[in-house]
C-alpha cells in the first residue's frame, strides 16, 4: 500500500512544555511579539500558508527570520538535512547550534498566558464546572461555575474572538493583590476559552443591590458597613501603588455574608502607568484625570466620593440632571451633587472633601477609612 493512502499524523503538540509555541498567529504578530528583536529570540507558530507546517522565527540584529519547518515522512526539518521526531527536539537541536540559522536559539518568548503558570496560577480546566450566567461585562459574560466543590465565577474569553491581552492584564493584576475587600482571583484556566476563576460573590454587584432593594431594605448601618469595606479595600490598593481608575457601584461586588468588594480591575494599573484615554466614565472621573489624563489615588479618592452618593442614594445615577458631557464645566464652575435625601451629615462632609479641586486636599483612604470608623457607633442598626 502506497504512503498516500495514510492520513499522516503529526505527533501531538504538547502545548504545555512548550512555551515558545503560539499556535496560530500570524507573521506581523510574531514579529510583534519578538519585539525589540534581540539576537537568538525565538518563537514557534504554526505556518499560516502551508497548513500543518511551523514557522521557526529567529531574530538577528533587529531583524526576524521567518523558517518554514516542513513536515516530511513524518519527520519534521528546516534544511532537509537535519530530521527531528517533534518540534521539542528540534528546537533543542538549534539551541545547542545555529546549524544554517542567522542565530542559534537564546530566549524563547513565552507564550500568553505561561507566567500563570509559572507562578502557580494556573488551574487545570477540567476541573471546572461551567453553570448559569451571572451577568455581563466588558468581555462577555460572567458564569457562575464549580472549583474544588466551591461556587466560583468564571470570565469567559474566546481566543479568536478578540486579543485576549487587556483581558489576561486584568488577571495579572489580580495575581498582585490579596484582601478581603478585594474580590480574590482563584485562577486562570488556559486554553480555549481561557477562563479566569473568581471568588463567587452571591449577591451580586452593589448597583442592582442596591435598586432591588432600597430603603426600605437595606439599612444605615449596612450602607456604612459596605462605605467601610470599600474604603479599606482602596486602602490596600493605595499601599499597593495600584490606581483602580473605575471605581463606581457597578465595580462593587456583594458576598453572601453582605462583604462589599472591589472588583473589575480592568483598567487598574500599576500607578507608574500612564493611561490614554478612551472610555471614561465621566461622572465617576475626577477632573485632573478627565482634563489631562492624571491619575492618581487621588484621582480614586474623587470617585469614592461619587461611590458614597450612589450608595446614599440607592443606586441614583449621579448628576441626575447633567448630561456626562456638561459633568466638568459644571464642576469646574464650583458645582457640587447635592445630599442625597436622608443623608448622614457626617457622610456628606466626606463626599465634599472627596470633591476637593485640589487632589492634594482631598483625604487619603486610610483617612477616610478613619473617618468611617468614627461614625461606627452612630449607626449600630
Ligand atoms: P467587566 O469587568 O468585564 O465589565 P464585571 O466584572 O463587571 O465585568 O462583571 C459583570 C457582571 O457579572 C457583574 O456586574 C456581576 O453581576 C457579575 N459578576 C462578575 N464577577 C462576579 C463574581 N465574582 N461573582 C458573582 N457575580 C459576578
Amino acid at each position: 500500500m502506497s504512503d498516500n493512502n495514510w492520513v499522516t499524523r503529526q505527533p501531538k503538540v504538547k502545548v504545555e512544555s512548550m512555551i515558545w509555541f503560539h499556535g496560530k498567529i500570524s507573521r506581523e504578530e510574531a514579529e510583534q511579539l519578538l519585539k525589540p528583536w534581540r539576537t537568538g529570540q525565538y518563537l514557534v507558530r504554526e505556518s499560516t500558508h502551508f497548513p500543518g507546517d511551523y514557522t521557526l522565527c529567529v531574530c538577528i540584529s533587529g531583524k526576524v527570520e521567518h523558517y518554514h519547518v516542513i513536515y516530511k515522512d513524518r519527520k519534521l526539518t528546516i534544511d532537509e538535512e537535519g530530521f527531528f521526531d517533534d518540534l521539542t527536539k528540534l528546537v533543542e537541536h538549534y539551541k545547542d547550534d545555529a546549524d544554517g540559522l542567522v542565530s542559534h536559539l537564546i530566549t524563547p518568548v513565552p507564550k500568553k498566558g505561561y507566567a500563570f503558570k509559572e507562578k502557580g496560577w494556573a488551574i487545570n480546566r477540567n476541573e471546572i464546572t461551567v453553570g448559569k450566567v451571572l451577568g455581563s461585562g466588558q468581555f462577555g459574560e460572567v458564569k457562575e461555575g464549580e472549583y474544588k466543590n466551591k461556587k466560583v465565577a468564571l470570565k469567559a474569553m474566546n481566543e479568536s474572538q478578540r486579543n485576549l491581552d487587556p483581558f489576561l492584564a486584568e488577571a495579572s493584576i489580580m495575581t498582585q493583590l490579596r484582601h478581603r475587600n478585594l474580590v480574590q482571583l482563584i485562577g486562570v484556566a488556559l486554553g480555549n476559552p481561557v477562563y479566569i476563576v473568581l471568588e463567587f460573590m452571591a449577591k451580586g454587584n452593589l448597583l442592582d443591590y442596591l435598586r432591588s432593594r432600597g430603603r426600605a431594605v437595606v439599612t444605615k448601618k449596612q450602607q456604612l458597613d459596605f462605605s467601610k469595606n470599600i474604603a479599606a479595600g482602596m486602602n490596600y490598593l493605595e499601599t499597593k501603588k495600584f490606581i483602580h481608575r473605575d471605581l463606581a457601584a457597578r465595580n462593587i461586588l456583594i458576598s453572601e455574608d453582605d462583604t462589599a468588594k472591589v472588583s473589575d480591575f480592568g483598567l487598574a494599573k500599576d500607578d507608574t502607568v500612564t493611561m490614554d484615554s478612551g472610555k471614561i466614565p465621566v461622572k465617576w472621573t475626577a477632573p485632573e484625570a478627565v482634563r489631562k489624563n492624571q491619575y492618581s489615588a487621588k484621582s480614586d479618592v474623587w470617585s469614592f466620593g461619587v461611590l458614597l452618593w450612589e450608595l446614599y442614594s440607592f443606586g441614583r445615577v449621579p448628576y441626575p440632571r447633567v448630561p456626562a458631557d456638561n459633568v466638568i464645566a459644571y464642576i469646574e464652575e464650583g458645582c457640587r451633587m447635592q445630599a442625597p435625601e436622608d443623608c448622614p451629615d457626617h457622610i456628606y462632609k466626606i463626599m465634599e472633601q472627596c470633591w476637593y479641586l485640589n487632589p492634594e486636599r482631598r483625604p487619603t483612604f486610610s483617612r477616610i477609612c478613619d473617618l468611617l470608623e468614627c461614625l461606627t457607633p452612630f449607626f449600630s442598626s
